[in-house]
């Protein structure tokens, strides 16, 4: 079934440009992974014009397939003054090697004259030369006009003839942005209605959250007749951020009736949205809309009383619908179905149905209340079900170490020393590293080695750091999210403890069990 309304993913190009917001090349590769097996029909990876870490982006992703989302990349148009065919930027764009190519040029005479400094005549010429030039070479785009809303109401005909030179050019889709996130909804549908009475192609709609409106002029901008939406996970983007496609999506299943993904989707919903926050390394925001932890969760008497006896009176949908759960009335069935579910994803066969469930479900909720999230580290949570399902036992123990640091002048050497068994034999080894974590990485690994030389391959790719209670200073909790490779394979690991290099610890022994129970 073709959804009536097509989502397109900004967070790795709009949403990267927040602040706080640092995505390295493997983070996107992650990320963009992840939004394809949630299904969102378009994902813009980058601008490769702009960052040679976007060009990497694309040079990776072309090695693997996504299964349900279109990429794109970003750009701008031509260069004033300059042929297409010479532009390095829209060059850039080609070499790419995406489906789909987005470009934004200017609907606003205000930034043509003083911001690009050239004639209302030559911005037409650049919009109409770049699209022409991108789809004679067979790719799908996408016209983001900027600044569209704002430009029109300064000059609607102008507006609307730089629209007009991007359809006659051929391109597919004409996005209306509101790229100073300004308007009001009202706005937002007079003039998405004036573009569909001229234009024939595909409408979108692109907006931005600085008055808080993000999400409501996307919505009025589809009930005007936009058929196309951009947004970013969480909302995340310049300023106050981009239109949150997390509100989007279940808004425009649950409430406007609207078919846009398959089925079974929208429960994966809540997952998505903390698995990119963790990717990012930001606190979930317990308070966002559909998918924070407070959305539905019931404090206070009367509520939770009333909640008991008829779960909808303070409920405006079932939690369950988006992946979210209700607090206080935790119910075990849901948790249950939702832990049955993660296994199967991770390959256990478990049903709802299955003893262990029971216990599994009970272990991830005690570990989880110490503050363990198993959204992006899925190999922990693989080996808690394995441990538990299997009766697997520990293909390793760690009984001791020591890790110690020492300033020479100018440089530092930290040195860990680490004692392991593995069945009734043992190893003790010692290692030197930048720092205690690579420092005990080397000496578990060596000691490991001897007995397991698979592991000689495994790298440790990435290391995340949070504090969990910020309030309690350096005394808090501290999670560690560990990102490993054995060429081919991919996984992540998290420990927690009040003692960072404990919390490391657990996170890399998690990593070398993982790699030593999961058949290849
Ligand atoms: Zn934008």
């Amino acid at each position: 079934m073709k959804p009536e309304v097509e989502l397109y993913d900004t967070t790795l190009r709009d949403g990267s440009q927040g602040e706080g917001i640092n995505f390295s090349v493997a983070d996107k590769i992650r990320i963009a992974e992840k939004i394809d097996s949630f299904g969102i029909h378009f994902i813009e990876g980058g601008w490769p014009g702009s960052n040679p870490k976007d060009i990497e982006f694309f040079a990776q992703a072309r090695r693997r397939t996504f299964k349900n989302s279109l990429l794109a990349a970003f750009g701008s148009t031509r260069r004033k003054k300059v042929a297409v065919e010479a532009d390095d930027q829209v060059r850039l764009l080609l070499e790419a090697e995406t489906p789909v190519i987005t470009i934004y040029g200017k609907t606003w005479m205000l930034h043509v004259k003083e911001v690009l400094t050239t004639t209302p005549d030559e911005n037409l010429a650049m919009i109409a030369d770049t699209v022409r030039f991108l789809k004679s070479h067979g790719r799908m785009v996408i016209y983001d006009a900027e600044h569209a809303f704002d430009g029109y109401k300064d000059n609607p005909e102008y507006a609307l003839a730089t629209w007009e030179a991007a359809e006659k050019a051929g391109a597919d889709n004409v996005t209306l942005c509101d790229t100073n996130g300004g308007c009001l909804p009202k706005e937002i549908t007079e003039i998405v209605q004036a573009a569909r009475r001229k234009l024939t192609c595909k409408i979108g709609i692109h907006t931005h959250n600085d008055i808080g409106l993000g999400v409501a002029n996307a919505l009025a901008g589809i009930e005007a007749g936009a058929t196309h939406v951009q947004g970013t996970i969480n909302g995340y983007g310049e300023r106050t951020g981009n239109c949150n496609i997390t509100s989007v999506i279940p808004t425009l299943a649950l409430k406007m009736g609207k078919y846009i993904l398959p089925e079974g989707t929208l429960p994966k919903l809540k997952e998505l949205s903390q698995f990119v926050d963790e990717i990012a390394n930001i606190r979930h925001d317990p308070r966002q809309p559909w998918v924070g932890s407070a959305c539905f969760a019931h404090k206070g008497g009367t509520h939770v009383n009333a909640v008991q006896k008829v779960v909808h009176s303070y409920e405006h949908v079932k939690p369950e619908l988006v992946g979210n759960s209700r607090r206080v009335l935790i119910s075990d069935l849901a948790g249950r179905s939702n832990i049955a579910l993660k296994a199967q994803e991770l390959g256990f066969q478990i049903s709802n149905d299955t003893p262990e469930l029971k216990t599994i479900l009970a272990r991830v909720k005690e570990l989880e209340h110490k503050g363990y999230e198993f959204e992006a580290a899925e190999a922990s949570l693989a080996l808690v079900i394995k441990k538990t399902v299997q009766h697997v036992e520990a293909p390793f123990k760690v009984d001791a170490y020591h890790v110690s640091m020492r300033r020479d002048g100018q440089s530092s050497v930290c040195e860990a020393t680490i004692k392991v068994r593995v069945g009734d034999k043992r190893a003790h080894t010692v290692a030197e590293g930048d720092g205690p974590v690579n420092a005990l990485d080397s000496a578990l690994r060596t000691a490991l080695v001897r007995f397991y030389p698979i592991l000689e391959k495994v790298q440790l790719t990435d290391y995340k750091v949070r504090i969990l209670d910020s309030g309690t200073g350096t005394a808090a909790k501290t999670r560690v999210l560990i990102q490993s490779s054995d060429q081919g394979r991919e996984w992540a690991t998290v420990g927690v403890s009040d003692n960072i290099v404990e919390a490391s610890l657990q996170a890399l022994v998690d990593s070398m069990e993982y790699c030593l129970l999961q058949p290849n």
